[in-house]
């Protein structure tokens, strides 16, 4: 079932979106060659618990981190490590969320580690902006479908593969709610969108194949072809003056 917000849930979602957006904005200043994917989740954790919040993300499932950081041919799910340190030249995917007086907000964010290839810098504009045609998509009287349209139409034309097995998702009450929005569709198809609905709209794409494998962890997801794989994430609602983007990004190096 597909739980609308009423406009004092919205006012509590907002909280917890811009909570969210600045702890990707915390992760983006730390990320840097030599700094470990665990020091990006600490970023992110200490960030939310000084707004007051809770990471969304620890603990789901079981998932370790506060956030999940995904390097190059890792598409999503990355588990922060002491272990692993950032390179020059790495893409650095950054998603999380914060809990703000019981509301949920998720984001994510592909940064690029110091000077990076002008293929991969490619793949990141590429998918970003498939995620604004995503969004522009979300209006009252439309379908979930034409969000996925939007998205695949906009990155196949590169060439490039949309990720079939994840997909985003209503958000708000909980992390993960009705209705999944795939980032692939038909338009026309799919669940009415209606004033209300808050949605987490997040292509993950893949330079090459669109198909991906999940490592032995349980977690970590992987471009089966090992090309780089870029991931971007708002958290909207839906106005009946069209789509409102809740988790405003403080900082976009791929903004032109
Ligand atoms: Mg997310
Ligand atoms: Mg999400």
């Amino acid at each position: 079932m597909i739980r609308v917000k009423t406009a004092a849930e919205l006012e509590k979602m907002k909280k917890a979106c811009a909570v969210s957006a600045g702890a990707l904005a915390a992760a983006g200043q730390v990320i840097r060659p030599g700094v470990t994917t665990a020091e990006v989740d600490a970023a992110v954790e200490s960030y939310i618990l000084s707004q007051g919040g809770v990471p969304n993300f620890k603990g789901y499932n079981g998932f370790p981190g506060s956030a999940c950081v995904s390097l190059n041919d890792t598409v999503i799910h990355g588990i922060p490590s002491k272990g692993e340190v950032l390179r020059e030249g790495d893409i650095v995917s950054v998603d999380c969320g914060a809990i703000v007086d019981g509301f949920h907000g998720d984001n994510a964010y592909t940064f690029p580690c110091g000077a990076i290839a002008p293929e991969a810098e490619k793949l990141l504009r590429v998918t970003r902006e498939s995620l604004f045609r995503g969004i522009a998509a979300a209006v009252p009287g439309g379908r979930v479908g034409d969000i996925g349209h939007a998205v695949q139409s906009c990155v196949e034309e590169y060439g490039y593969g949309v990720v079939k097995d994840f997909v985003g998702h209503g958000v708000g009450f909980d992390l993960h709610e009705a209705p999944e929005v795939p980032n692939f569709g038909h338009p026309g198809r799919g669940a009415r969108l209606t004033p209300g609905m808050t949605l987490a709209i997040e292509p993950m794409i893949n330079s090459g194949d669109w198909r991906v494998h999940i490592l032995a962890d349980g977690w970590t997801v992987k471009t089966r072809d090992g090309g780089l794989s870029a991931h971007f994430e708002h958290t909207i609602v839906i106005t009946s003056d069209g789509p409102q983007i809740l988790t405003e990004w403080q900082v976009d190096p791929w903004k032109s």
